[in-house]
């Protein structure tokens, strides 16, 4: 149901007289060009490369919602639960994100364990926090300003958050591991799996243009009801 709007190629002159928000840049190949003014379900592609630059979700804050909130349910088994477990000379071995954490941490790999602690548990769950934050701002009508401010530290932490690297880890040690002894692979991986389809399943629905475009309407309605609260008060 998609269609795509080719954005107009503006001329210098034209884009000059532009103010900053209604200027839009291409990722790929640095185009400067004018905003297009995008309904639900159209996208706009960048004139000289193709790269789709902007598309506008129908229902984008409901379906990032229902999405934040399944890789939110996801979380606590995908960290605490066994994401496999090893049989090895009569032994059996459980292992969960948090017990790799608590076993680098006691075989004196403080600063490993600090890094994967982050970068796979603490980080990632802020993160869901801010973007749930966001919504319920956006959803519920709260205080925009808040929310702008919210979603540009989001923004900051994005780079951190490496659960796919450490995906590609566990990966990797269950290739390694398959024929050194009995092993089974467990709940917690297919929640951590679960929870990884869902984060970037919700990337791709959260779109950063139309969030930001939301939220700057909403904190210049907010601004506007506070300044007729104030003539009335
Ligand atoms: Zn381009």
């Amino acid at each position: 149901m998609t269609h795509t709007m080719e954005t107009p190629p503006a001329g210098e002159l034209d884009l000059a007289k532009l103010s900053l928000e209604q200027l839009l840049i291409c990722h790929e190949c640095d185009l400067l060009m004018a905003k297009p003014h995008l309904q639900d379900g159209e996208k706009a592609e960048c004139p000289r490369c193709g790269y789709e630059v902007d598309r506008h979700q129908p229902h984008m804050v409901q379906r990032s919602l229902a999405l934040v909130l399944a890789a939110l349910i996801f979380y606590l088994p995908a960290n605490f639960m066994p994401i496999m477990s090893l049989g090895l000379l009569g032994q059996k071995n459980d292992d969960t994100i948090w017990s790799a954490v608590k076993a680098l941490y006691l075989s004196d790999m403080a600063v490993i364990a600090l890094i994967v602690f982050l970068s796979s548990m603490l980080i990632p769950l802020i993160k869901l926090l801010t973007q749930l934050w966001v919504l319920l701002i956006l959803q519920l009508n709260g205080s925009a300003r808040f929310g702008l401010w919210l979603y540009r530290t989001y923004h900051h932490m994005r780079e951190w958050g490496m659960l796919e690297v450490y995906m590609f880890g566990v990966l990797v040690s269950i290739v390694k591991m398959i024929d050194l002894g009995d092993l089974s692979l467990g709940l917690g991986l297919a929640c951590f799996v679960g929870l990884l389809v869902s984060q970037i399943w919700l990337e791709a629905t959260m779109n950063d243009h139309q969030v930001w475009e939301m939220l700057e309407e909403q904190r210049n309605r907010q601004a506007v009801d506070e300044v007729i609260d104030e003539a009335c008060a």
